[in-house]
């Protein structure tokens, strides 16, 4: 049984979600605040988080930030916006996953199976041994990456960045294909964000555009991760 953790301010659709995912199996607790779903998670850590972003006390957003400081447990977003900004910033956040309300519970449900799925290694693909590069080790197990055994301060999603680019070590990866992977935004259309966060990246690193080490953007194809020849 998935013990899930259910973060939604509005009674009715909190009641609803209680039981249709109660339903299909899962042991649900409700609550309706951002400082009730952080308390509860230090106590009792569920499996999975579902996490209206509009909360009467603080938004969404902001639990997120203070949950990944301390947890790493997925989460599922729910948003009412189909607002693309809005999502990429809390998927950067780290947030595993989105729903746009108003979404149906066999939605949600699709959702959260394969969040965990993804994280929980239910594909086979445990968090996996880590990748030498260089001077660059990363560590997924513990979302570690260091450079000439420096610490990298990296955002989740950065980090995520660099472990898809360094599984794919020497491959040309287009944006289209990290959009999909590492933003999991399948649809595409935001080639900004990751030029955004190639480049933060690329700062870490220590390297530029002009001169880089390991981080090679291929113009109008993609990027590439490599080892300094
Ligand atoms: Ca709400």
């Amino acid at each position: 049984v998935v013990q899930l953790l259910l973060v939604e301010d509005d009674p009715e659709i909190r009641r609803a979600l209680i039981r249709s995912l109660g339903e299909r199996g899962h042991a649900v607790t409700g609550v309706g605040t951002g400082a009730e779903a952080l308390s509860l998670m230090l106590r009792n850590p569920p499996d999975l988080v579902v996490l209206d972003l509009g909360l009467p006390d603080m938004s969404g957003y902001e639990v997120l930030r203070m949950l990944r400081a301390v947890s790493a447990v997925p989460v599922v977003v729910a948003t009412a916006l189909d607002d693309e900004q809005e999502i990429i910033r809390v998927l950067d956040v780290g947030a595993d996953d989105y729903v746009v309300k108003p979404f149906g519970p066999g939605h949600l449900e699709a959702r959260i199976r394969a969040v965990l799925r993804r994280t929980v290694g239910g594909e086979g693909e445990a968090p996996g041994s880590p990748v030498v590069l260089g001077g660059l080790r990363i560590d997924p197990a513990r979302r570690e990456a260091r450079l000439d055994d420096g610490l990298l301060n990296l955002s989740p999603r950065e980090f995520d960045l660099l472990h898809y680019l360094a599984t794919r070590a020497d491959q040309l990866v287009s944006k289209r294909d990290l959009l999909t992977h590492v933003w999991r935004l399948p649809y595409g259309g935001a080639d900004k964000t990751v030029d955004v966060h190639l480049s933060w990246l690329r700062r870490k690193l220590g390297e530029t555009a002009q001169e880089p080490r390991y981080l090679h953007t291929v113009r109008g194809a993609g990027v590439r991760l490599a080892a300094p020849s």
